[in-house]
């Protein structure tokens, strides 16, 4: 099912309703729909007359840091106490963009301990039961998407406004590639239809979110391609590899890379992408790739801890980056 399952609202509603606290937590390195699902569903809730706090595993990436409420989140790096109050006190917990708890990084110990009721809503395959509620739907494009399946089967469409639109615009777009991936659906423009009704200017949020580089970070994209970007015809596929020197050399900020896998799929013919990247004493890998033939989480946790969705996976190598890069190679034929 795409959209969200209207038989489990009625659960959710009596938890809901006689909720004081609420806390919204993502996973870890949060991407636009990570941040915009929850924000909008933190702008959603508040406006319902509960009090919410967003706790994240860290902090929002710079090109994120228009969507207005992304500066009342509380990330585990800067306010680790603060939080740990949050999930002791929290009557419930959405659980946003995520299918098992160890994506959560660092606030893993605070929200398996924590005794509040724990609702799940995600796109990702294969949930873990240690949610006490479940909203998984694999087929949605998006977590963002989810939200607003959420406000409409809770009859509260007329809540909806530009601040949580925006939000969860940012979280559609940016989870679908701009609408241009296989996951895009007539349902999705018909939920993008009712968040340009409820007062988003879409061209605002691909302004604030597209338009938004710096100098250093559109250098390193062309040095990532023109230098580094290997191109194996026999595999179609793409593969970047950034060492930390690199990043360094371009004055690496967190998000800088964010698209940078997406490229190699554009070029005629390739059927995947592998982009690697130096940091914290380990390679971290995405992949992407087109077409249902060319899943990218089988390999992603089979070799390197990771997995994902079918066609946007990730994973990390304990190890060098010359490691990681022969073990991709190494392993690649496996999945022509
Ligand atoms: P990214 O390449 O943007 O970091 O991750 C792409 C997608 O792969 C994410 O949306 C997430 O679904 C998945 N993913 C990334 N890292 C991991 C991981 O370590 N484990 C799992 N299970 N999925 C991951
Ligand atoms: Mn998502």
């Amino acid at each position: 099912m795409e959209t969200i399952n209207e038989q489990k609202i009625p659960q959710v509603k009596s938890k809901l309703d006689p909720s004081e606290k609420i806390v919204i937590i993502a996973h870890k390195s949060p991407d636009g729909d990570s941040i915009g699902s929850s924000i909008g569903l933190y702008h959603y809730l508040k406006k319902r007359g509960h009090e919410v706090k967003v706790c994240h595993p860290d902090p929002a990436p710079y090109f994120l840091n228009w969507i207005t409420g992304v500066e009342d989140i509380l990330n585990a790096e800067h306010h680790p106490d603060e939080i740990k109050t949050q999930f002791e006190e929290a009557d419930l917990i959405f659980c946003l963009d995520f299918n098992s708890m160890s994506r959560v990084g660092d606030l893993k110990d605070n929200l398996k301990s924590s005794s509040a009721f724990k609702v799940m809503i995600d796109h990702h395959l294969d949930p873990t039961d240690e949610f006490d509620l479940l909203f998984s739907e694999p087929t949605s494009c998006s977590t963002a998407q989810l939200i607003v399946d959420f406000i409409v089967a809770m009859e509260d469409v007329e809540l909806l406004d530009a601040e949580i639109g925006e939000a969860l615009y940012c979280g559609i777009m940016t989870d679908t590639g701009s609408f241009r991936f296989s996951s895009v659906t007539a349902h999705t423009h018909e939920t993008i239809a009712i968040l340009i009704k409820a007062g988003v200017l879409p061209y605002k949020v691909h302004e604030a979110v597209y338009d938004n580089n710096t100098f250093d970070k559109l250098k390193l994209k062309s040095y990532a391609i023109n230098e580094k970007m290997e191109v194996l015809d026999s595999h179609k596929t793409a593969i970047i590899s950034l060492t930390k020197a690199e990043l360094d050399q371009f004055n690496y900020v967190k998000g800088d890379t964010e698209g940078l896998v997406n490229v190699g799929l554009s070029i005629n013919g390739l059927k995947k992408s592998i982009f690697l990247t130096e940091g914290d004493g380990i390679i971290k890998i995405s992949f992407r790739s087109k077409g249902e033939t060319n899943p990218v989480n089988l390999m992603a946790g089979k070799y390197f801890h990771g997995g994902g969705h079918a066609n946007a996976s990730g994973g990390r190598w304990d190890g060098t980056m010359e490691e990681a890069i022969a073990k991709v190679k190494e392993v690649l034929p496996e999945y022509d």
